[in-house]
């Protein structure tokens, strides 16, 4: 067992859980502070200063969005939200209180540890300045420049505008929400419709089979989700 792993903050109020999640983590190097309540898990985000929280929604007391709320006050930790709660609405409002991801459960445990090495990775290497690899596509975000096989593929502003924002979040649910403000402003926040129109574009312009994207992902009723070669290996 390491001594030197990444720390991470599970709060989650189920025992089960807490031991399947804490053996896994453990058993992958990573060290592990367990908070069994919303207002203990607050705190302990604050004293512990972990390199990564989990966050339960349903919780005793304060909830999993309110926990959220508390460590975004201060700190940009990645933060994962497990939850029971399938409703969009519910992940919505998490990863608008500035979650970075979430799974519903019942997850598996090789799926928690990607997306747990996703946002690591994000939150220690920002994407400005780049180059992803999307298939054929090479996208070099410094240069704001898409080419294939070295030949340029086209793309609008407002297409790059919005690449650029899930590429930000490499690996990781954008909310509809999120991609509009960005990318055309507060007064734009529930034009969604636009958003299925450049997607579409984008796909077409970008993925090799744009009724079967593998790299620019829908999460119905939430956002959309970048995935370049290295997530996806
Ligand atoms: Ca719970």
């Amino acid at each position: 067992m390491t001594t030197h792993g990444p720390v991470i903050l599970l709060v989650e109020d189920e025992p089960e859980i807490r031991r399947f999640v804490r053996a896994a983590l453990k058993a992958n190097g990573y060290r592990v502070v367990e908070s069994s309540t919303g207002e203990r898990g607050a705190v302990d985000a604050g004293t512990h200063k972990p390199d990564l929280a989990i966050v339960d929604l349903a919780l005793p007391g304060i909830d999993g969005v309110e926990v959220i709320r508390r460590i975004r006050g201060w700190s940009s930790m990645p933060v994962v939200v497990l939850s029971a709660r399938v409703q969009e609405h519910s992940k919505i409002e998490a990863l608008d209180a500035g979650a970075d991801d979430y799974l519903t459960k019942p997850f598996g445990v090789g799926e928690l540890l990607a997306r747990i090495r996703v946002a690591l990775r994000r939150a220690a290497r920002p994407a400005t300045g780049e180059v992803l690899m999307l298939g054929e596509v090479e996208l070099d975000l410094a240069k704001r420049r898409a080419t294939r096989g070295g030949v340029e593929v086209h793309l609008t502003p407002v297409e790059f505008k919005l690449l650029a924002c899930l590429a930000k979040n490499l690996g990781l649910v954008v909310t509809h929400r999120q991609l509009l403000i960005e990318t055309w402003g507060p007064s734009h926040a529930g034009d969604t419709h636009y958003l299925r129109v450049y997607m579409k574009q984008l796909r077409d312009k970008l993925e090799v089979d744009p009724v079967q994207p593998r790299h620019l992902i829908t999460e119905t009723g939430v956002g959309y989700r970048l995935v370049a070669d290295e997530e996806a290996g």
